[in-house]
Formats: structure tokens, C-alpha cells, sequence
């Protein structure tokens, strides 16, 4: 057995050498350790898995977002994945109608599978309470069936953790009572960057503890003039090397464009770029439609 580091408090919740139980009748929640997420989708991935969903915004049970600020060299980027916090005031169940409750067992927030489909726009009005937009449709139309994050109950009755937690490499989640996860990890419950901030945990009183990725460090330090001239060997706009003509023999789009401007022409070009071309440079949360959740929860750029 490894030994563990100085400090480091076995999680008696998730621990894989010794049996599990989650005691009954408390508010069960995560912790999110935001410098440990390294945005590989393995927990949504798992949860789909485990859970049976489909492809698509229905099987974003949890959302993995990725976004980008700043640009090189002081350039972040974050990484949030987001279930279902199972809130403690759950505005989603008030504004449900009856569709969503709370169990009182682990305090999981629950669709009423029989009411998904046929209270669809109540549960849009609870999509659009919930600060975190934690239910999902399987389409956009008005009969759209409803879905969310169950806080695998069905694990927890078996002395599992939640998959999505247990799935994570980096161990960038921790699961087990609310109380117990604040006692190890603090009570943080809002990141918030340059750029982006989550909503106000007073809202909804969220079942979370974050710990805030640390601010960024210069690791090799550089030259702005050095950069620069990296900088302009590359794109279709290059002074010098042989990128353009590659990128032809590649089967590139063409000659370039002599009416695109230099991105890096001078060095404040480097100490101070354009953050406008960086397209996800923000934590959208809530979507006007499916495609729109699939485009910030896709790690495609
Ligand atoms: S995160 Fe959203 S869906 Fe989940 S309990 Fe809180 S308000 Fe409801
Ligand atoms: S707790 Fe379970 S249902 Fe919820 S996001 Fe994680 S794996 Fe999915």
C-alpha cells in the first residue's frame, strides 16, 4: 500500500480497499477541485454508460465546459464539470409543478419519471429556475421528455459512489455527506475567473465544495521579441519558412489571403493579443437550445 501524503484524509466514501456504506437520512453532495479537471469527459462518459443515455444533449447528465482567457502568454483555460448539485433549496422542484422532488434519503433532486414527458413545460420553467442548468431534454420541441443527474442513487443503495466520481482519473471529484465533504474541503461554493462567474450560491444553496484552479505561474520565462518571431514563421500569412507552401501540398484552402492582417505583427502583438478570436472564452451555462449545448460541451476547438 502506498503511503499516503502528509495531510491527505482517506475519503471513507469512495475508498475501493474497504466496504462503503452511505448512511441514510443527510444531505449528500461533491467537492470539484477545478486545477484537477483536465476536461477528458471520462465522468460524463461513465455516466452516460452506467446510466444508459443516449448520445446527444440527453446524455449530458453532467457537462464537462471548457473555456479559454486570455490569449498567449497569459492565456487559462478552465475546466467545470457541472451534474446536478442537488441543491439544498432546489428552485427547480418549486418550479416543477409537481414534475421534481427531493428524496429524503441522501437528498437527491429527482424528475418523477411518470410526469418527464408529460409536464415537459413545467419542467422547462424548472430549466430555466435551476442557476445551473442541470436538467436536459431530448429535443427542443414541446413535448421534449426531461432528464437529469440522480445522484446514482441506484449506486448508493448498492454502496457505490457515483460513477461519474469513482470514473474521474485525476480524482478531481470527491463524494460523500455534505458535512463531511465541507469539514474536509471548505465551504466554497461559486467559482468565479476574469471572464466568468457561477451563479449565486445563495440562489439555490447548492450541495458543492470547489476548490478555485490556482492562479497561473510563469514556468519558462520568455522573450516577447523571441516570440515574435516564432509567431511569424506560422499561419497562412507568414513572412518566412515554408508553412504556406505545405499547407498547399496538404491540400490546404489556397493561397494566403493577402487581405487577412498579420495576427502577430509587433510585440505587443504577443504581451497584449486579441482575446476576441478565442471562441469559447466564457462559462455558458444555460442554453437556448440543444445544439447550443452541445456546442459549449464539446471539447472540439
Ligand atoms: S442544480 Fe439545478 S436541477 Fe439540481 S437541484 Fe439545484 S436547482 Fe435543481
Ligand atoms: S451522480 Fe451519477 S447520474 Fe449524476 S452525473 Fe454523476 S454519474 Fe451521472
Amino acid at each position: 500500500m502506498p503511503k499516503l501524503p502528509d495531510g491527505y484524509v482517506e475519503n471513507p466514501y469512495q475508498n475501493s480497499t474497504a466496504p462503503v456504506t452511505f448512511p441514510p437520512g443527510q444531505q449528500y453532495g461533491f467537492y470539484f477541485d477545478q486545477g484537477r479537471c483536465i476536461v477528458c469527459e471520462v465522468c460524463m462518459l461513465a455516466c452516460m454508460n452506467w446510466n444508459g443515455l443516449p448520445t446527444g444533449a440527453a446524455g449530458r447528465w453532467i457537462r464537462v465546459y471548457m473555456w479559454e482567457e486570455n490569449a498567449f502568454p497569459n492565456v487559462r483555460i478552465y475546466g467545470l464539470s457541472i451534474p446536478c448539485y442537488h441543491c439544498e433549496n432546489p428552485v427547480c422542484v418549486d418550479a416543477a409543478n409537481g414534475a421534481m422532488y427531493k428524496e429524503p434519503k441522501y437528498g437527491a433532486v429527482l424528475i418523477d419519471p411518470a410526469k418527464a414527458q408529460t409536464q415537459s413545460s413545467d419542467l422547462r420553467k424548472a430549466y430555466v429556475a435551476c442557476p445551473y442548468g442541470s436538467i436536459v431534454f431530448d429535443s427542443d420541441g414541446t413535448d421534449a421528455t426531461a432528464s437529469k443527474c440522480t445522484m446514482c442513487i441506484d449506486r448508493l443503495e448498492q454502496n457505490l459512489a457515483p460513477v461519474c466520481v469513482t470514473a474521474c482519473d485525476t480524482r478531481a471529484f470527491e463524494f460523500g455527506p455534505l458535512s463531511w465533504i465541507q469539514q474536509q474541503f471548505g465551504t466554497l461554493k461559486q467559482l468565479t475567473t476574469a471572464n466568468s462567474s457561477m451563479p449565486d450560491p445563495s440562489i439555490s444553496q447548492p450541495a458543492v465544495a470547489f476548490k478555485a484552479q490556482l492562479p497561473r505561474q510563469t514556468i519558462v520565462p520568455y522573450d516577447a521579441n523571441d516570440a515574435l518571431t516564432l509567431w511569424q514563421q506560422r499561419g497562412p500569412n507568414s513572412l518566412s519558412g515554408d508553412y504556406p507552401a505545405k499547407r498547399l501540398a496538404y491540400g490546404g484552402i489556397g493561397t494566403p489571403s493577402p487581405t487577412i492582417p498579420l495576427v502577430f505583427a509587433s510585440a505587443s502583438d504577443v504581451t497584449d493579443p486579441m482575446t476576441d478570436r478565442v471562441l469559447k472564452n466564457k462559462l455558458v451555462l444555460h442554453h437556448a437550445s440543444n445544439a447550443e449545448l452541445l456546442y459549449y460541451t464539446t471539447q472540439d476547438e
